[in-house]
C-alpha cells in the first residue's frame, strides 16, 4: 500500500518530535512554522524559556535516540529547594536517590529536534501560518509573510501548532459535536531572570527547583546552563496583591522587598524586568473528538494545554507521539484505526493530567511550606521505601514512571489521599508517624483495595 504524504502544522517541541517519528516509519513528512526558524534568528521567545523535562519525555527521545545528547545540555533538578518567608530554606527530594527532573532550554532542545528531523529528510517551510483547512479538498491554507495566500494538500495532516491552535479552530467549525472546554485560572504569570555571578556561578543552589510558596501566588526558579535562573512569578491578576496593583516601581519594590527578600539582591534590573516583560495566562483546554477519519488527528497543546504546574505539558506531548509510534507498530497503514486508538487511549490521560496540574498548582504554592503537609509526604515516602511494590507517591507516578498512565496516576493518587487524611486524623500523628502502628493502617487500607498498585 502507498504510504501517506503526512503534513504537520506547527514546528513546536511536539510537531518537529512527530516528524522525527513519522519519517523513522518512512513517511515523507512536510513541517509547516508560522515563525522564522529559530536557528537562523531569534524569533520572540513565546513561553517559558526553560521547561522540566521527566522520564515520559525522556522516553519518547529515546525512542528517536536524542535522549543522551539532550541531556547533556539539561541540569538535574534533584527536589525542591523550599525558601520560606523568614529567610529559612529547605529541599525537598523528588524520589528516590539519584531520581531527578532536567532543567532544559526550550530553544535548544527545538533547534535540536528541528536538526534530527532535518537529517532524517523532514522538509521545513517556515513563516507560514495556518489560516484555514477545506477539509473536501484536503487543504490547508497558509498566509505567508508578504499577506501571500498558499494551498498545499495533505493526504494526512496533524495539528501540532498548540494551545490557541488553529487546526483545531478549523475542526471546529466544520464539526457537528465537537466539545470544546478552555478554562483560566486567575493567576497570570511573568518571567523574571536571575543572572549568573561572576565567571557564570549560580548564585541559588544549581540543582534543585526553586520555589517561594506564598499560599495565593509564588516564584519558581529553574537552573540554566550559563549560571542563570529564570524566575517566573505566578501571580493574581485582579485584588488587593495583584498584578493590577503593581504598577509602580516603588510598589514593585516594597512587594519584592516583603516577599521576595531574599531574591533582591539577585535581580539588580527588576523594575526593568518587571515592567518590561509580559504577563502572560494560563489555559486549560479539552476538547473532543481530536480526529477527522483517517485524515486528520490534534496532538500537544493542541489537543490538551494544561497549566505547568507538574511540569508535564511537553512531556504528555512527547508521550502522544510515542504512544502514536506504538500504534503505527501495530497497525500499519491503517491509519482509522491508528487515529481512533490514539485518542481512545490518550483522551482519559490528557484529562487527568489536566486534573493533576491544577492540583499541583496549590500543593506547590500554598502546601510545601506547611508542616503537615511534609510530614505526609515523609510518611508516605517511608511507606514508598519500605513496600515499592504497593505505594508510589503520586508525585513519582507521574514524573518518574511513564509505564502508569496518567489516568492511572490520577486514581491512584485520589485513594492514596484519601487514606492519607485517615492517618493524618490519628492524634499525635507527628510523634508516631514512623511507628509499626501507622505503616500496619496503611497497609491494611492498601489491603482493603487491593485495586491500588
Ligand atoms: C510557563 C510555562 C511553563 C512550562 N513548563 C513546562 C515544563 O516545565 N515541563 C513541560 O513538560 N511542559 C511545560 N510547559 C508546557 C509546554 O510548554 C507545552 O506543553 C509544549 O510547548 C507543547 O508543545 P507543542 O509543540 O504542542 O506546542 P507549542 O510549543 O506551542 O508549539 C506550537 C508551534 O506551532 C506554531 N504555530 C502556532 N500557530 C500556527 C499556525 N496557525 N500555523 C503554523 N504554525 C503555527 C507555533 O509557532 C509553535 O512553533 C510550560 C508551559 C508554560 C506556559
Amino acid at each position: 500500500m502507498k504510504k501517506k504524504n503526512i503534513s504537520i502544522i506547527g514546528a513546536g517541541l511536539v510537531g518537529s518530535l512527530l516528524s522525527i517519528y513519522l519519517s523513522k516509519r518512512g513517511y515523507q513528512v512536510h513541517v509547516f512554522e508560522r515563525r522564522a526558524d529559530m536557528r537562523k534568528q531569534v524569533v520572540e521567545a513565546g513561553r517559558s524559556i526553560n521547561l522540566a523535562l521527566s522520564d515520559r519525555g525522556i522516553k519518547a527521545l529515546k525512542e528517536v535516540g536524542i535522549a543522551d545528547e539532550v541531556i547533556k545540555i539539561a541540569i538535574p533538578m534533584e527536589g525542591r529547594h523550599i525558601h520560606n518567608p523568614d529567610g529559612s530554606h529547605a529541599f525537598q527530594p523528588y524520589g528516590k536517590e539519584g531520581q531527578s527532573i532536567h532543567s532544559v532550554s526550550r530553544s535548544e532542545l527545538n533547534a535540536k529536534l528541528l536538526d534530527l528531523a532535518e537529517a532524517h529528510d523532514v522538509q521545513f517551510s517556515f513563516q507560514l501560518k495556518c489560516n484555514s483547512i477545506d477539509w473536501k479538498k484536503n487543504q490547508v491554507i497558509f498566509e505567508d509573510d508578504q499577506n501571500k495566500t498558499i494551498e498545499t494538500a495533505f493526504d494526512l495532516l496533524f495539528g501540532a501548532d498548540g494551545a490557541y491552535s488553529s487546526a483545531r479552530l478549523a475542526h471546529m467549525m466544520s464539526h457537528n459535536t465537537f466539545e470544546y472546554h478552555q478554562y483560566y485560572i486567575d493567576c497570570g504569570y511573568k518571567e523574571i531572570s536571575i543572572p549568573a555571578g561572576a565567571n557564570g556561578q549560580f548564585l541559588l543552589e544549581k540543582n534543585a527547583l526553586h520555589i517561594w510558596p506564598r499560599k495565593e501566588y509564588m516564584l519558581i526558579a529553574l537552573p540554566n546552563l550559563d549560571g542563570s535562573f529564570t524566575g517566573t512569578l505566578f501571580f493574581p491578576f485582579e485584588g488587593e496583591l495583584s498584578f493590577e496593583k503593581l504598577t509602580t516601581e516603588s510598589a514593585v519594590k516594597r512587594f519584592f522587598n516583603e516577599t521576595f527578600p531574599d531574591v533582591v539582591p539577585l535581580v539588580p534590573d527588576m523594575d526593568q524586568q518587571f515592567f518590561h516583560n509580559p504577563i502572560a495566562s494560563l489555559v486549560t483546554v479539552k476538547c473532543f473528538p481530536w480526529i477527522r477519519a483517517d485524515q486528520f488527528c490534534l496532538l500537544g497543546d493542541a489537543a490538551h494545554a494544561i497549566v505547568p504546574f507538574f511540569g508535564q505539558g511537553m512531556n504528555a506531548g512527547f508521550e502522544d507521539c510515542s504512544v502514536l509510534d506504538g500504534l503505527i507498530g501495530e497497525h500499519g497503514e491503517d491509519w482509522i484505526s491508528i487515529l481512533r486508538n490514539f485518542q481512545e487511549l490518550r483522551k482519559p490521560d490528557a484529562d487527568a493530567i489536566a486534573d493533576l496540574a491544577i492540583n499541583n498548582f496549590i500543593e506547590m504554592r500554598a502546601k510545601t511550606a506547611d508542616p503537615r503537609f511534609l510530614l505526609q509526604k515523609k510518611i508516605e515516602a517511608r511507606i514508598h521505601e519500605r513496600h515499592p511494590d504497593k505505594w508510589i507517591p503520586a508525585y513519582a507516578q507521574v514524573t518518574f514512571s511513564p509505564g502508569i498512565r496518567y489516568s492511572e496516576a490520577l486514581k491512584n493518587s485520589m485513594k492514596q489521599e484519601a487514606i492519607m487524611q485517615e492517618v493524618m486524623r490519628i492524634p499525635e500523628i507527628e510523634k508516631h508517624w514512623d511507628s509499626p502502628n501507622v505503616e500496619a493502617q496503611v497497609l491494611q487500607r492498601l489491603e482493603q483495595d487491593k485495586s491500588l498498585l
